[in-house]
């Protein structure tokens, strides 16, 4: 009597390297497939339907769909790094418009801070555009910090917040509603009172080691 069955035969379709997520690093990998073979005697003989594929890692072995060799660690970086940038400019216009008058020194530096972390020019005409349509929503930016709290890093929290503080210090002094709103940041960010401390605390120094700074800034008191 013969005996038929089937059983899944695992082979490798392409080799190369790719950005391994469990390692965090460049790898190799081999992407495999699994397909179904009608075997005699328990030996494969002709194959059926493909089972699935997955890609795996030659050093930590783990095992991924297909889709993981799309990604592209660099890109992705750069798609994070815009949009902190463009989330760092909607946090600034906040500030501009948190003690309701936008003084043309507040203008100046958030351009100036703006072109410090991003290395772009951030026109006038494009500022004040920003300025309406955050006028026409003022919680999307607090919203929006808090959906990126978790990615975001301490260099990166501390970024945003001496940002806000240095545009509400521009006009000579932090008013009430701007202490407020940069607190409002602080939360939706997650730093830590101990860290806000801290900021305050280093920004505090700077100024009083560099007076040219401190008349400029004209900071907290
Ligand atoms: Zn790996």
């Amino acid at each position: 009597m013969l005996i038929f069955g089937t059983r899944g035969v695992t082979t490798t379709r392409s080799r190369g390297d790719f950005h391994c997520p469990q390692c965090g690093d460049t790898r190799n990998y081999l992407q495999k497939g699994v397909r179904k073979f009608v075997t005699l005697y328990f030996i494969p003989l002709f194959p059926m339907k493909t089972m699935g594929e997955y890609v795996e890692c030659q050093a930590c072995r783990g095992t991924y769909h297909p889709d993981v060799l799309n990604y592209d660690p660099q890109a992705a970086r750069e798609q994070m790094r815009t949009h902190f940038c463009e989330t760092l400019k909607q946090v600034m216009v906040q500030v501009l418009l948190a003690d309701e008058r936008v003084h043309d020194a507040e203008i100046e530096t958030v351009r100036n801070l703006f072109r410090k972390v991003s290395g772009q020019e951030l026109g006038e005409d494009e500022l004040r555009a920003e300025i309406r349509s955050a006028e026409a929503s003022p919680d999307r930016t607090l919203e929006e910090l808090n959906r990126m709290a978790a990615m975001l890093g301490d260099d990166s929290k501390e970024t945003i917040i001496k940002a806000a503080l240095l545009v509400a210090s521009s006009d000579g002094e932090i008013d009430a509603n701007e202490r407020e709103l940069i607190q409002h940041v602080a939360g939706a960010i997650q730093m830590s009172p101990a860290h806000m401390r801290g900021v305050l605390a280093e920004m505090h120094d700077e100024r009083e080691t560099d007076p040219a700074h401190a008349r400029q800034h004209g900071m907290m008191n």
